[in-house]
C-alpha cells in the first residue's frame, strides 16, 4: 500500500506526523498532491477541542485551506485531469435534506467540510470530489491560491451583509477582516473602519483597506470612537471577525439603529453575549451569520485574485514544512505580527516572507 506524510490530530492538543495510506478515490473523485494548505483560526479551536462536533471526528487529517496539482482521477471525472492546477470547494453537503433541497447547502443536516470533519490537507495528498474541483488561472501564484477558501468564506459573509455604495462599515479584527474591509471597499463602502490592538496588522488594514484603524492600546473605546468617526450616528455595518463574547457587545452598540452586524468570528460552543432585546424592535438594528464559501464563491474568489481585485500577499508571513504545523499554530498566538501562515509539505526548511 502506498503511504503518505500527514499531521494527524489524534485528540485535542496531539498531532502526529506519520506515515497513513494515501486516500484512494471512486469514481467521481479526484486524488491531489497537496502544494500549500494554510493555517486557519479555527485550526487552531480545533487543536484545542473548542468545537465539540470536531472533536467527534477525530483521528483527523485537518488543513482545509488548500490547493493542488491532480494526480489521479476516478474513471467517470471528465471536468478536470491530472496536471491541473486545482482550488477546492471543501463543502460536501448531503443533497437530499430538507435544508440542501430548498437550496440551503451550508445550513445541511448532515454538513461536512473537508478538513474540519474528514480527511484534509495537512498531509502529501487529499481526496475530493471532482465536482468541487476548481482549475486554477495561470495568474494566480502558488502562495495567492492557497488564500482562496478564506476568502471565499468573507465573500460570502459579503454578500449577505450586501452592503450599497456609500455605507459605513466597521470591521473588528484586522487579520481576515482586512479582507472583510477591502470587499466592503470594492462594493463602495465609505468609510471602512478596522479596530484591532495590534499595530503592524492595523498598518497593513490601512494600506489595503481601511480608511480609519482604531488601535485598542490606544483607544481603548471603540464604540466611541466609532461614534465620533460618524457623527454620533453609528455605522451601517459591523463586521465581528473576532470571535469572542466582548466584541460581539461591542460591535452592536457601534451599529446604528437599523443598522446590521454581520457575524464572522468563532466563538466556542458555551460562549454567550449580551444584547438587549428592545434594540431589535425599538432600534430595529439586525443580526445575520455566514459560516463558510460555498459554489459560486469559489469563482468570485478566483476572479476577484486573477484580475488582482484582492492581492493577499501583504497577509501571508511565512511557509512552514508539514512537521512545523504544531509549532506554528503556537506561535501563531503567541505572535500575532503573523497573519497567513502556510504550510507545504514539499519543503524541509521555513520561508519567511514578511518579518
Ligand atoms: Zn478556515
Ligand atoms: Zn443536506
Amino acid at each position: 500500500m502506498r503511504t503518505m506524510k500527514a499531521m494527524v490530530l489524534e485528540e485535542p492538543k496531539k498531532f502526529v506526523y506519520q506515515d497513513v495510506p494515501v486516500p484512494s478515490i471512486n469514481s467521481e473523485e479526484v486524488l491531489i498532491k497537496v502544494k500549500y494548505c494554510g493555517i486557519c483560526g479555527s485550526d487552531w479551536g480545533s487543536y484545542q477541542g473548542k468545537y465539540a462536533e470536531e472533536v467527534a471526528c477525530l483521528p483527523l487529517i485537518t488543513g482545509h485551506e488548500f490547493w493542488g496539482v491532480i494526480e489521479e482521477v476516478g474513471k467517470d471525472v471528465i471536468s478536470v485531469k491530472p496536471g491541473d492546477r486545482v482550488a477546492v470547494d471543501i463543502c460536501l453537503p448531503c443533497g437530499t435534506c430538507y435544508y440542501c433541497r430548498r437550496g440551503e447547502p451550508l445550513l445541511c443536516g448532515s454538513f461536512a467540510q473537508i478538513g474540519i470533519h474528514v480527511n484534509g490537507a495537512f498531509a502529501e495528498y487529499v481526496k475530493a470530489p471532482a465536482r468541487n474541483c476548481y482549475i486554477l488561472p495561470d495568474e494566480i501564484d502558488d502562495y495567492a491560491a492557497a488564500f482562496i477558501e478564506p476568502l471565499t468564506a468573507c465573500i460570502n459573509a459579503s454578500r449577505k451583509m450586501n452592503c450599497e455604495l456609500g455605507a459605513s462599515v466597521a470591521v473588528i479584527g484586522a487579520g481576515l477582516g482586512t479582507i472583510h474591509a477591502l470587499l466592503a471597499k470594492l462594493r463602495g463602502a465609505a468609510p471602512v473602519i478596522v479596530i484591532d490592538s495590534q499595530q503592524k496588522r492595523l498598518e497593513t488594514a490601512k494600506a489595503m483597506s481601511a480608511d480609519y484603524v482604531i488601535d485598542i492600546t490606544k483607544t481603548p473605546d471603540a464604540v466611541a470612537e466609532v461614534m465620533k468617526l460618524t457623527d454620533g450616528v453609528g455605522v451601517d455595518y459591523v463586521i465581528e471577525a473576532v470571535g469572542k463574547s466582548q466584541t460581539y457587545e461591542q460591535a452592536f452598540k457601534m451599529i446604528r439603529r437599523g443598522g446590521k452586524l454581520e457575524a464572522f468570528g468563532i466563538c466556542s460552543d458555551d460562549d454567550l453575549a449580551k444584547l438587549p432585546p428592545a434594540a431589535f424592535v425599538l432600534q430595529e438594528k439586525k443580526i445575520g451569520g455566514s459560516c463558510a464559501g460555498i459554489g459560486h464563491d469559489w469563482e468570485v474568489a478566483i476572479a476577484l485574485l486573477q484580475y488582482k481585485r484582492v492581492d493577499p500577499h501583504p497577509l501571508i508571513s511565512m511557509i512552514v514544512p508539514l512537521r512545523e504545523l504544531e509549532q506554528s499554530l503556537n506561535e501563531l498566538q503567541q505572535n500575532k505580527d503573523l497573519v497567513k501562515v502556510l504550510v507545504s509539505p514539499e519543503i524541509s526548511e521555513r520561508i519567511i516572507l514578511i518579518q
